[in-house]
């Protein structure tokens, strides 16, 4: 008898050749999160696990194209965006993803962990303008959601990124210092925020982003609630930083292979 196939996500984002984040970040999460990760990649970086150094984005027709025929052809349950590079590829990529209409997860991926630029001038604009109406989440941290918004406050960003039309935002709590557990809070339309709390680990990832987002769409795909998704993708990317993996200087990677979650 054939097999049951899995949820399938598409991943759309860049490569991080480390593996410690991006477009391998995303398929090992949902590997072991029992989906089936299709990709697009959108950019070419050059890293090592403490510097992003540079990036190059991919053509935007060819992605298009690659988008195109993987939407066309296999049965997608949920999309997920991290790195996008440039305004262009927003402006080309959000008529497909309008019309794909599915849950579109969207880790809005400015720099890397150390700072470095993984987005040209302009993307802020249209990431806030074109990608954030179609959003079903949001997932930023709280320095992107104050850089898209020129808030300064938690609660200011996240409604002022639900102002621009997405169904949710999870302000993830990890760059803030002030606690000592990690507050993450989740805001949607019309309800006082949701908070979840975790433990504040030591040390910094590589990719804890991307795991995060992937994690939530994984959840999705599987037919999971959306705050319970959210909850089971925190609670998944939070054992994955605490069995993070020293491979070399600079940051640690999430071990997210080897899981045994359902
Ligand atoms: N996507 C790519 C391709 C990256 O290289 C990075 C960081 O280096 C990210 C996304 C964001 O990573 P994080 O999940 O650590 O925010």
């Amino acid at each position: 008898m054939a097999n049951k196939p899995p949820p399938v996500v598409l991943a759309i984002g860049g490569h991080d050749p480390t593996g410690g984040a991006g477009i391998i970040a995303d398929a090992q999460t949902l590997t072991s999160l029992g989906c089936h990760p299709v990709t697009a990649v959108t950019a070419l970086t050059v890293q090592d696990l403490t510097t992003a150094h540079e990036f190059q984005n991919v053509d935007v027709t060819l992605l298009l194209r690659q988008c195109r025929t993987l939407l066309g052809s296999l049965p997608i349950s949920t999309i997920k965006l991290g790195m996008l590079g440039s305004s262009a590829t927003i402006t080309a990529m959000a008529p497909i993803l309008a019309q794909a209409a599915l849950p579109l997860i969207v880790d809005p991926v400015l720099t890397s962990g150390d700072g470095s630029m993984l987005a040209e001038p302009g993307l802020k604009t249209a990431l806030c303008t074109e990608l954030a109406p179609l959003a079903t989440i949001l997932t930023p941290n709280r320095a992107e959601a104050f850089a898209l918004t020129g808030a300064a406050d938690d609660d200011s960003a996240a409604h002022k990124l639900l102002s621009m039309g997405c169904g949710a935002v999870l302000l993830t709590g990890t760059d803030s210092d002030e606690q000592a557990d990690v507050v993450h809070r989740l805001y949607l339309a019309n309800a006082a925020p949701q908070l979840f709390s975790c433990p504040r680990l030591p040390g910094s990832y590589h990719g804890s982003g991307c795991t995060l987002a992937s994690a939530i769409s994984a959840y999705l795909a599987r037919g999971v609630e959306l705050t319970h998704a959210v909850d089971a993708a925190l609670r998944y990317t939070h054992d994955t930083l605490r069995d993070a993996i020293h491979f070399s200087a600079g940051q640690a990677v999430p071990k997210r292979w080897g899981r045994h979650d359902d």
